[in-house]
């Protein structure tokens, strides 16, 4: 890995992480790091995957300098572009990397869970090219939502199972895809869609991810003469903070910022921000802060953008808002809504819901200092949100 904080042989970054998950799982989980660990060293695996993260992805990814939003607001105001990626955002990183895996450790099948589809639909398309069968598990509520992504995810080939129980969403087609999983071991592996999960997942999927990071650190050092003063990205699960993050952790001078969703307000059930309302709690197989109520029982997140409704957070945020290696602040639905309007209007940029709330802090956070270069990084187009945003948002 690229930063020096790497978790425990339990699992655990500090206090958070770890696999709290029955013994069977648990030695299938402990067979998967170990290929994990191997293929990472295989020169062979990491060239296929560097051939496709180029050619089939489309990466690097550019930083772009924007001008327009920088002269506004006096600050060098720079995007990491993972919303010019195949399928529209930062996911396709670690689903390619998951189906990988999956495929070198002879696994013929992949399940997944999606909320509004990205993940799905990002590992539907991960699985296609590789040849690897694909169950993607996902609320009836979200299906009836999301549908242009389930049609996707179908004409990609993956088999779309509806979860009916519970709130018939996110939470619970985690449970339905675990279940599934803990069955199908032998044939399948489990590809989790952020830094979340019993451990090694948390480990791989920054892995993959990283490379947003280490690219960036270059880029901004030869196209732009130095490192940022601010690194931002929104945290739902964290990978694609995480990812970001990665190539700037041992940087002394560089302030990483994670932007968490606010929602409707501080509430517990109103928002998805775990650093900032959550306790310490399990959720899905590790220790990590959680939105619960005073009985400790787990709340439904909420966030305007989909991809950030999770009540957990990945445990290495956790540990990096501990030791003060990150700062974590808190954008609401509305804050974040101005910003998908403002990126629109002032740079031709369409930027996802989720990735409007790391936007809408760097231009808070640009009212308050000056000549500072801030790095976003933009983690999804905004396609997706069109017809939602202008059948509930309409600007006036
Ligand atoms: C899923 C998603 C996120 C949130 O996931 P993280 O694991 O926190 O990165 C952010 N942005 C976009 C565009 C997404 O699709």
């Amino acid at each position: 890995m690229i930063n020096n904080i790497l978790p425990d042989k339990n699992g655990f970054f500090g206090n958070y992480g770890g696999q709290f998950i029955e013994e069977d799982l648990k030695n299938e989980l402990n067979k998967i790091e170990k290929s994990f660990l191997e293929i990472i060293q295989d020169e062979s695996f990491l060239q296929e995957l560097d051939y496709l993260m180029k050619n089939f992805v489309g990466r690097p990814s550019p930083i772009y300098f924007a001008k327009n939003l920088s002269e506004k607001y006096g600050n060098k105001i720079y995007f990491k572009r993972e919303d010019l990626n195949h399928t529209g955002a930062h996911k396709i990183n670690h689903c390619l990397g998951q189906a990988l895996l999956a495929k070198k450790m002879g696994k013929t099948k992949v399940i997944g869970e999606t909320g509004a589809g990205q993940h799905g639909l990002a590992l539907a398309t991960a699985s296609a090219l590789l040849g690897l069968e694909c169950d993607i598990y996902m609320g009836e509520v979200d299906i009836e939502k999301a549908k242009t992504n389930v049609d996707k995810m179908r004409l990609l080939g993956a088999n779309i199972k509806p979860v009916s129980f519970g709130t018939k969403s996110l939470k619970e087609a985690v449970d339905a895809a675990l279940g599934a999983y803990k069955k199908e071991f032998k044939n399948a592996i489990y590809a989790i869609g952020s830094i979340v999960g019993p451990h090694p997942f948390p480990m791989m999927v920054e892995f993959f991810q990283s490379r947003i990071g280490i690219e960036a650190n270059s880029q901004m050092k030869e196209q732009y003469g130095s490192l940022p003063d601010y690194v931002v990205a929104c945290v739902g699960g964290g990978s694609n903070a995480i990812g970001i993050f990665n190539g700037f952790l041992n940087e002394q001078n560089v302030q990483l910022v994670g932007v968490e969703p606010l929602g409707k307000g501080e509430k517990i059930g109103q928002n998805a921000a775990s650093i900032a309302f959550g306790k310490d709690g399990i959720i899905h197989g590790f220790k990590c802060k959680v939105l619960q109520n005073e009985k400790g029982e787990i709340q439904d997140a909420y966030s305007v953008a989909c991809g950030l409704d999770y009540p957990g957070i990945g445990p290495k945020h956790c540990y990096l808002n501990e030791n003060k290696l990150a700062k974590y602040e808190i954008i609401g639905d509305l804050e974040a809504i101005d910003a998908f309007y403002e990126l629109s209007k002032t740079e031709g940029i369409i930027p996802a819901l989720e990735s409007s709330h790391a936007i809408a802090y760097a231009l808070k956070l640009s009212k308050t200092i000056k000549d500072k270069k801030i790095l976003v990084n933009l983690s999804g187009r905004g396609d997706k949100d069109i017809n939602f945003i202008m059948e509930n948002y309409p600007k006036k």
